[in-house]
């Protein structure tokens, strides 16, 4: 019953549950309350059992692609898959390994599911962690799961009551189950001196224990802010996205707001991928995601040896996401956590809280700059931002086309003063390779000032 459930077989299959049912709030939130429910246990499944269920949803999600999406329809024929026919572990591992570029040059109706876009989506872009911009569509499918993932979080968190949640300016929408659940807006890192009391009186309204969650940029701010002011806010549990935290960083939001920091993996297009135990080793959402990890040349690592992580979800049939690219490097652990849970261990490396340092002494965490660029995806193929004085900033560009026209320059450049400092200055190169680290990684902002000026006591990175 909980595998059909997980499966999404029976009365939990995708065929009954189409687009208006999921619009029903009370519907919607009692396939949230199953899911959930389901997912509660099979955290504790033997792992094999947890494999079999991927297998067959993978299975599921490449019959629906082939079917309907001219982009897997086409990748597929190449290699010669027929999943509706036959399908194992060696077939999938022979889909070739897709990148945010590939969906870049073709027309969305390429890669999308025509019918499913036509009744309704949502629509984001994200440039994330490998600097390229792009849009990308989810549905109500992998919207329900996703809140249901997200109630399992909570309940580790806060341990077994589902507390309200203070979302802290994430600027997708990737929210959780919860109606008490309230959204906190800074405009930006900076704004957050300005809004800290908000903050506090948003969550003394709450009137009971609540749990915070947001960047890690941000989260650092927010605990340094109420430490300086002395500002109660005191959450429960605080969840921690975007970028990595630091061994450093975790404990000193942790005695500055008396609250256990657990961090999770996300990215914009995946979702919830992995999130801290009660023991703080981060377990992957196995029933939601494939994670492999890779070597350069897209050949499978044995378990504990660092590599590319590419992901394949299992919900979003809008627009698939198989074998696909984060960009990040980590590594896959089989060691049994004493927590219980069978789900793999994953480590995430290389995502960090990057701070650029301005002329006025404000500190901005590199986070913030990424809309500037997601918004001109359609202009834009890789980008990095190079700080070489405190004031002086190199923009690289890779564009989509041929080049980008001056004017377009101006506008980038203008937003970056918005969002940065008026007083800097902003050149462009535009360039047909931006250079990755040795490890393989891409890296959209590197600073050439020495980090030593910077004069906060918030651990550095
Ligand atoms: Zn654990």
């Amino acid at each position: 019953m909980l595998k059909a459930i997980l499966l999404k077989r029976g009365l939990r299959s995708d065929r009954f549950l189409t687009r208006p049912f999921l619009k029903l709030p009370f519907l919607r939130s009692f396939i949230v309350a199953l899911d959930a429910y389901a997912l509660l246990q099979s955290q504790y499944w033997p792992s094999e059992d947890i494999r079999a269920l991927q297998l067959e949803r993978i299975r599921d999600i490449l019959i629906h692609a082939k079917k309907k999406i001219p982009f897997w329809r086409d990748k597929l024929a190449v290699v010669k898959i027929r999943p509706e026919v036959s399908f194992d572990w060696d077939d999938f591992l022979r889909i070739p390994i897709t990148h945010k570029t590939d969906f870049k040059d073709k027309p969305v109706a390429y890669f999308t599911d025509r019918d499913l876009f036509a009744q309704d989506h949502i629509t984001n872009t994200t440039s994330g962690s490998t600097a390229e911009p792009m849009v990308f569509f989810q549905d109500r499918y992998y919207e329900t799961r996703s809140l249901a993932i997200s109630r399992r979080i909570l309940r580790t968190v806060s341990r077994s009551t589902l507390l309200p949640v203070i979302q802290v300016r994430a600027r997708n929408r990737r929210g959780f189950d919860n109606n008490e659940s309230l959204w906190f807006f800074a405009y930006n890192h900076n704004h957050l001196k300005y809004r800290i009391d908000t903050l506090y009186q948003l969550a003394k309204s709450l009137g009971k224990p609540f749990v915070l969650y947001g960047f890690s940029s941000y989260l650092i701010e927010i605990a340094r802010l109420c430490s300086e002011r002395q500002v109660p806010l005191r959450p429960v549990a605080v969840i921690a996205t975007g970028e990595g935290l630091q061994p450093g960083q975790k404990e000193y939001i942790e005695s500055r707001l008396g609250a256990e920091v657990y961090n999770c993996y996300t990215t914009t297009e995946l979702g919830w991928l992995a999130q801290d135990c009660e023991r703080h080793n981060l377990h992957i959402n196995s029933e939601f995601a494939y994670v492999e990890i890779v070597d350069k040349g897209g050949a499978p690592l044995e378990n504990g040896k660092q590599g590319r992580v590419i992901v394949t979800t299992f919900d979003n049939k809008i627009m698939p996401f198989i074998r696909y690219d984060t960009g990040d490097l980590g590594t896959i652990s089989m060691e049994l956590c004493v927590c219980g849970r069978t789900l793999l261990q994953l480590k995430i490396f290389g995502r960090q809280v990057d701070m650029i340092m301005l002329p006025d002494n404000r500190t901005v965490p590199s986070l913030d700059i990424l809309g500037v660029f997601e918004k001109r995806h359609q202009l834009i193929r890789q980008y990095q931002l190079i700080q070489k004085s405190l004031d002086e900033f190199l923009v690289k560009i890779i564009p989509e086309g041929d080049t980008i026209e001056n004017d377009q320059l101006v506008v980038i450049a203008n937003h970056l003063c918005r969002n940065l400092h008026s007083g800097i200055k902003v050149e462009f190169e535009i360039v047909k390779e931006i250079p990755s680290t040795t490890s393989g990684k891409k890296i959209y902002f590197k600073s050439l000032i020495n980090s030593s000026n910077l004069s906060e006591d918030v651990p550095k990175p």
